[in-house]
């Protein structure tokens, strides 16, 4: 019986009181000098964000780093640049918001350039096919986010054409905390559901329509693809050209301020 009680009483323990107990400690040193310099030079926007956010942001990133496993892949070396651009970018759809970081993802594989995934894809009347596709990032939801870092840091395509491959896949993540990726990420209640979807299904069918007349959009025109990437290109779009997307889409921006609870706008 009282082996019982110690085993009990050394699970808790090590289950929940100590990580809390690490996690605090973490949280409370001092934010990394090389860390601030490297969010100033990968993080666009990062120098004119308000005081309080950039601390959020580093609390995030503190966080991010202490609890999320980094894998280098394909003969590549995790280095502090890399760890604290991606958790830096992935941390930006936190600010202002109640909520643990990321709580499902546990391992991020990075890759020195695009990779090669293999698919398999079935087609009408059984038959199966399998495909490699080079991709920039990819998020899945057992806890794993796959990234190509030469698509992340000042790449200047990405960079003019307002992509971020680090915020895409993490809005991927966000949206499959609610158990489905379906381009609806958890909102507040029934009611905030109903106005997202209405706005949201709307977009989509202006993107869709657009691109079918050749229309040049805000919106990036994978986002046509389907409501979970709609919601993935339309996160990129929000914090990286804000301004055109609050022109030109000011109900979409409305949602996407809600749920991020920022405004860009003032920083980027
Ligand atoms: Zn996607």
């Amino acid at each position: 019986m009282l082996w019982l009680l110690l085993i009990s009483v050394l699970l808790i323990l090590g289950v929940f009181v100590l990580p809390r107990a690490r996690l605090r400690y973490v949280l409370a040193q001092a934010f990394p000098l090389n860390y601030s310099k490297i969010l100033r030079k990968n993080l666009p926007g990062y120098t004119r964000m308000p005081t309080d956010l950039q601390m959020q942001l580093k609390r995030r990133i503190r966080q991010f780093l202490y609890q999320k496993t980094f894998v280098g892949c394909g003969g590549l070396r995790i280095s502090d640049e890399i760890r604290v651009t991606i958790a830096g970018k992935a941390c930006m759809l936190l600010l202002n918001r109640e909520t643990e970081v990321y709580p499902q993802l546990t391992h991020i594989l990075v890759y020195p350039s695009p990779f090669v995934a293999p698919r398999t894809q079935m087609l009408d009347g059984g038959i199966v096919t399998h495909t490699n596709q080079g991709l920039s990032g990819e998020s899945w939801s057992d806890g794993r986010v796959l990234l190509a870092w030469d698509q992340i840091a000042h790449h200047p395509d990405n960079d003019a054409h307002g992509h971020d491959v680090v915020m895409h896949e993490f809005a991927h993540q966000l949206d499959s905390e609610t158990g489905s990726v379906n381009g609806a990420p958890a909102l507040s209640g029934a009611a905030a559901y109903q106005a997202w979807s209405q706005v949201m299904q709307r977009e989509y069918a202006h993107l869709q329509a657009a691109l079918q007349h050749g229309i040049h959009t805000v919106i990036d025109p994978y986002g046509a693809t389907n409501p979970a990437e709609f919601f993935a290109v339309s996160t990129e779009a929000f914090f990286r050209k804000s301004t055109a997307l609050a022109d030109h889409h000011p109900e979409l921006y409305a949602q996407l301020k809600g749920f991020y609870r920022v405004d860009p706008r003032e920083w980027m």
